[in-house]
């Protein structure tokens, strides 16, 4: 595992200094790991060699191996006998009405009305030199990143749950299209009269590579970061089913303070996507940027950074 990985994560935890002169940082549950000051130092310092392990835990694991686990505190026990209160924010969980009824009350603050500067920036990283090649956006919205791909030649497959989204998507772009429903799961399909763009209206988990066949590249901003964290496993499962042989996907995740705003769009940590995709696929991440926005602000927060990665089918 590269210690690019390592040192990621290791910046994913705030640590915050404390009145006794050590550091801490919350757990993954509750509660709280403390270390002192110089502990601190050369575990900070460790990180930046790369000496480490690849897993989420692998801040715990820096701490025993340097043997300063007399140090540590396991999550929930008490520091200085008093116990510690939680604050830790609970996931805000999504069902698709709840998506839907979003659309409905045009609470879609996640729509950019400009092409996403990566895509523009890493366009070559997703399609490789190739032409006419067929691009899929999961749960795409209606994202103007597709009319951007159609017009560089390519053809397009999103799916959404909002037929709100999926007509807007159509008329904004004005392409002319037809309906029809799908036989083998509940949904329409939405296509333009030159059919290279097909919008599926379903539950994305519904969705399977007998619907569109697979795809030679896909677009994954606002998709993996605003599904449910329970439901990760099941999401890139069913994307590695949709990988065509030389597949490419640019992933967007983002990484803010999840203790204080509950998502979506949820942070997915960079170990994460290695570990999920790492079986099937190379991973490479191309870039952290900041993409803090004033409209962040009321969320609590004060920092988010957006990440590239880079997926290829091994
Ligand atoms: N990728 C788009 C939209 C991101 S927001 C963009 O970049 O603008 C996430 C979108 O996924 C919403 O439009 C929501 O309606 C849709 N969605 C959420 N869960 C879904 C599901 N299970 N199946 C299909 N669409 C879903």
């Amino acid at each position: 595992m590269p210690s690019k990985n390592v040192l990621d994560d290791f910046h994913m935890f705030s640590w915050s200094a404390t009145t006794n002169n050590s550091f801490r940082r919350k757990g993954h549950n509750s509660g709280y790991y403390q270390i002192s000051s110089q502990s601190f130092i050369s575990l900070f310092a460790d990180s930046h060699l790369g000496a480490s392990q690849s897993s989420i835990q692998h801040c715990r694991v820096f701490i025993t191996s340097s043997n300063l686990s007399s140090e540590t505190m396991e999550p929930d026990e008490k520091e200085n006998g008093v116990e510690e209160k939680s604050d830790t924010i609970e996931e805000t969980v999504l069902c698709v009405d709840d998506w839907r009824q979003r659309w409905e009350e045009k609470r879609i603050g996640f729509h950019q009305t400009t092409v996403h500067e990566l895509l523009v920036e890493y366009k070559d990283r997703l399609l490789a030199g190739r032409e006419h090649i067929k691009i899929f956006f999961p749960l795409c919205g209606k994202s103007v990143d597709m009319k951007w791909v159609y017009d560089l030649g390519h053809d397009v497959v999103g799916v959404e749950a909002s037929k709100i989204g999926i007509t807007e998507f159509f008329e904004e772009s004005s392409l002319e299209y037809t309906v029809e429903p799908l036989t083998t799961i509940t949904g329409n399909c939405y296509k333009s009269t030159d059919g290279r763009v097909q919008i599926y209206e379903c539950d994305l988990f519904d969705f399977n590579k007998d619907l569109a066949g697979q795809f030679d590249a896909i677009w994954d901003r606002g998709a993996m970061v605003a599904i449910n964290k329970d439901q990760r496993k099941s999401y890139t499962s069913l994307l590695k089913t949709l990988m065509a042989p030389g597949c490419h996907t640019l992933l967007c995740t983002l990484f803010y303070d999840a203790t204080i705003w509950p998502g979506p769009p949820h942070v997915v940590p960079h170990s994460e996507v290695y570990d999920i995709y790492g079986d099937k696929c190379t991973v490479e991440k191309l870039c952290t940027v900041d993409v803090f926005e004033e409209k962040h602000k009321s969320w609590g927060i004060t920092g988010m950074d957006e990440s590239l990665f880079v997926i290829s089918v091994k």
